[in-house]
């Protein structure tokens, strides 16, 4: 039996840390498939050039050379059977991850590699994508959404470790605005997807939420 928590939203929305927590309390692997198009990306920012020559074809190249390994609780992205690191995380490699997210080619490369990561396994899987194309017969879909000035400033806090200015948290939020733009084709909401909006959530009331779903 498919024992999938598929968990999408847009950018910052806490897709991540949530899924992280649930399947800890659940005692299931967790999957980031982003990871997966940001380490890619990170490897296309140190090999293929500018980013506006990056094809298909050369991303497709640089893909065998990425994969997830298991690490207790979950998987982590490798480049040459390295960790990929923190470096995913960067500023860089967000302004360019959408582009590489847009390649159809480079979206089943991504698939195959989650699907292959769920097989035997009890998952929780975070992306855009995950309750529609990935596992559309996942068991239970969480779609969750925040208001962006709010995920602009708990991403932010999260960075900077300090609380951010409202000119800091405006900038940000125009940022995340952009990219949800740029990611809106593939991040769909499931019809059969409970919305789950945290704007006034914290982090544990989301997880004991999605938890007793999981468990109901
Ligand atoms: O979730 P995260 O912000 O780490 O994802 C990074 C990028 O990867 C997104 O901006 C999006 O372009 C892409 N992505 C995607 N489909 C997924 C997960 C991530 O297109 N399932």
């Amino acid at each position: 039996p498919l024992v999938v928590v598929a968990i999408d939203g847009p950018a910052a929305s806490g897709k991540s840390s949530t899924a992280h927590w649930v399947a800890e309390r659940l005692g299931y692997r967790h999957v980031d498939s982003g990871a997966l198009y940001r380490a890619l990306t990170l490897l296309a920012t140190q090999e293929a050039g500018a980013v506006e020559g990056w094809t298909e074809a050369v991303l497709l190249a640089l893909a065998a050379r990425v994969r997830l390994a298991p690490i207790p609780g979950g998987f982590e992205p490798l480049i040459d059977e390295r960790p990929a690191g923190d470096g995913i995380r960067g500023a860089e490699v967000t302004r360019c991850v959408s582009k590489v997210a847009q390649m159809p080619g480079v979206r089943d490369w991504v698939n195959a590699r989650v699907r292959t990561a769920a097989e035997g396994n009890a998952v929780v899987v975070d992306g855009r994508d995950i309750g529609t194309v990935v596992f559309p017969a996942a068991p239970l879909k969480i779609f969750l959404v925040a208001d962006p000035w709010e995920r602009a400033r708990r991403r932010l806090v999260q960075r900077l470790n300090r609380r951010p200015t409202d000119d800091e948290i405006a900038e940000e939020t125009e940022r995340l605005v952009q990219r949800d733009a740029k990611d809106a084709t593939q991040t769909v909401q499931a019809k059969d997807a409970i919305l789950l909006d945290t704007t006034y959530l914290t982090q544990a009331e989301q997880v004991d939420r999605i938890v007793a779903l999981a468990r109901a």
